[in-house]
């Protein structure tokens, strides 16, 4: 079996919205034609998914938040928080087994058992809050792998590298005290673009001060802008942090077919971009990587995106 785990699994469909909601179902059936269709020097390994209790999401979210997505799904309450936030019955333990696959796959590669890990999972998570539902997401996955790397396998230095186009105001929010976690997120300018957060002045707090990174991105900018920035401002920020594991909000709502971004990226800077992350963990956390689905809208930009990606990772 290779070293590559992937995380998909058809429950993660039972979450459902609204059928002209960008965030569906059928975003899935995409990346499972990606995933069908690798071509791999080995195979992958299939994640199988768990549950995460009540105590573990805990380490995120609050235990009156819980009870109300808990209620609020069983109810059947068409949405939760906001009106972007489309639940269903169902939502309630889907989204605890997005939250649980995910940090079993961290799981997997801190133990060494992977080295690198994607998870296909919905809903997605980085602008959760501690006590908010937002943007689509329940429960913030990625930030909950964290902390579980934080407090089972005593990391002190994580990287959350968020590159969808939206910024992660629920992960940076999570994290903004905390000089353990540096989170980096390049995303469409506040002012133009949901959720009106993430503008460079934003650095951290108290002890955290300097381990936000936020670069916001003008409206149309191109895979140069783009890669300029990466490579001006990202790569030697991690050079420096030398963390010891790479999380990815992975998103593909910065590409310029998208409905919901406004950049104007390439499927090239897509593999661009997971090329550099893997050679830099390679380089710096001995190839520990776990690169978790945020956004991306186009369904057939998040199969051919996807597949890059996994090929990259696979490699
Ligand atoms: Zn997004």
């Amino acid at each position: 079996m290779s070293k590559l785990g992937i995380l998909h699994d058809a429950r993660y469909k039972q979450h459902i919205t609204e059928e002209d909601h960008p965030e569906r179902p059928v975003r899935l059936d995409a990346i499972k034609a990606a995933i069908d269709a690798l071509d791999l020097p080995e195979p992958y390994t299939p994640i199988e998914p768990v549950l995460m209790t009540e105590q573990q999401l805990q380490r995120v979210h609050s235990a009156s938040y819980l009870t109300h997505v808990e209620s609020a799904c069983r109810q059947g309450w068409p949405n939760i928080d906001s009106p972007d936030c489309p639940i269903s019955p169902e939502s309630w333990d889907i989204a605890r087994l997005a939250a649980g696959g995910t940090v079993k796959a961290a799981r997997l590669v801190a133990e060494g058992e992977l080295r690198r890990a994607f998870c296909a999972v919905r809903p997605p998570g980085h602008h959760a809050e501690t006590d908010r539902a937002a943007g689509f997401c329940l429960f913030n996955n990625i930030a909950l792998a964290a902390r579980t790397l934080q407090d089972a396998y005593g990391y002190e230095r994580i990287l959350i590298l968020d590159f969808d186009v939206h910024h992660g105001n629920g992960t940076q929010h999570t994290f903004e005290h905390d000089p353990s976690v540096l989170y980096i997120s390049l995303h469409g300018h506040p002012l133009y673009l949901y959720p009106h957060t993430g503008y460079e002045d934003e650095t951290g707090e108290g002890p955290g001060r300097g381990y936000t990174v936020n670069i916001p991105l003008m409206p149309g900018t191109d895979d140069d802008a783009y890669r300029a920035a990466f490579r001006g401002r990202i790569i030697p920020e991690i050079e420096r942090y030398a963390p010891q594991f790479f999380l990815i909000s992975t998103g593909f709502d910065a590409h310029i077919d998208d409905p919901l971004g406004n950049l104007n990226l390439t499927d090239e800077t897509f593999a661009w971009i997971s090329e550099t992350l893997v050679q830099l963990a390679d380089r710096l956390a001995r190839g520990r990587l776990v690169s978790v689905l945020e956004g991306g809208y186009n369904l057939a930009v998040l199969e051919r995106c996807v597949g890059e990606h996994l090929r990259i990772l696979g490699k």
